[in-house]
């Protein structure tokens, strides 16, 4: 009796183990790939500027005059209805060797979207990045780091990976250009993506942070790379 009893709690082990490899496997399966920090264990320590939220005609320019200014490339995670508004910044950014991703068109909470609005959503942003530069976005930044289950599933399906960053600047609540310098100083390493705004209301800290923090950070040996190039090499 005691060896039956025995035999049926290796068969119930066995069955459980079973289960909870194929629901795994399953999870794996609709999970999309999630990017916060990639360091390569070869060459030059590479980080990643990106900015969120344009383009917008008062502080896309700017950035981008800065960016030219250091020889540096970034990508610029850019809002549809922007893009669409603003199609010259988007041609700009293009042409100068900058990278677009994709941030929804409305930039809207997306935890409260369905999955049919979302993957709308996404896709409309895509369409006008593509209409505009001829090639369709690969990355993805979910406002506000909402990265939802749809959220993946919608990425996971049409290959697009996830990026979303290991250094926050904080410049999006005007934090002081000080703070942003000391704590982009302290928490930079190789492989960092760092989160920054083309788009603030009000006075946004941006563009003077970024004429502290980039040579800061050249002078550290750091090179900056769009985040293609971060992930793929090149
Ligand atoms: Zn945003």
């Amino acid at each position: 009796m005691r060896r039956l009893n025995r035999a049926a709690r290796y068969i119930c082990c066995l069955f459980a183990a079973y289960i909870l490899f194929f629901s795994f496997c399953i999870n794996i399966a609709a999970e999309a790939q999630i990017i916060y920090r990639y360091a390569s264990k070869t060459g030059p320590a590479r980080i990643a500027l990106t900015f969120d939220d344009g383009p917008h005609p008062k502080y896309t320019p700017l950035i981008l005059d800065i960016l030219e200014e250091f020889e540096i490339h970034a990508t610029f995670f850019a809002v549809g209805s922007n893009v669409e508004a603003y199609p010259d910044l988007v041609k700009r950014i293009a042409k100068e060797g900058h990278e677009l991703g994709n941030h929804t068109y409305h930039h809207n909470h997306m935890a409260k979207m369905s999955l049919e609005d979302l993957t709308q959503d996404i896709n409309r942003c895509n369409d006008a990045i593509e209409k505009i530069t001829g090639s369709r976005p690969r990355y993805f930044r979910p406002p506000e780091g909402v990265c939802t289950k749809n959220v993946q599933e919608i990425c996971s399906a049409t290959n697009t990976t996830i990026v979303m960053w290991s250094v926050d600047t904080r410049d999006w609540a005007h934090t002081p250009i000080s703070e942003i310098f000391q704590n982009v100083r302290r928490n930079t390493k190789n492989g960092s993506i760092i989160l920054m705004h083309d788009f603030i209301g009000k006075n946004s800290p941006t563009p003077q942070a970024l004429r502290q923090i980039i040579p800061m950070l050249l002078e550290l040996g750091y090179e900056f790379v769009t985040v293609s190039q971060l992930l793929e090499g090149g």
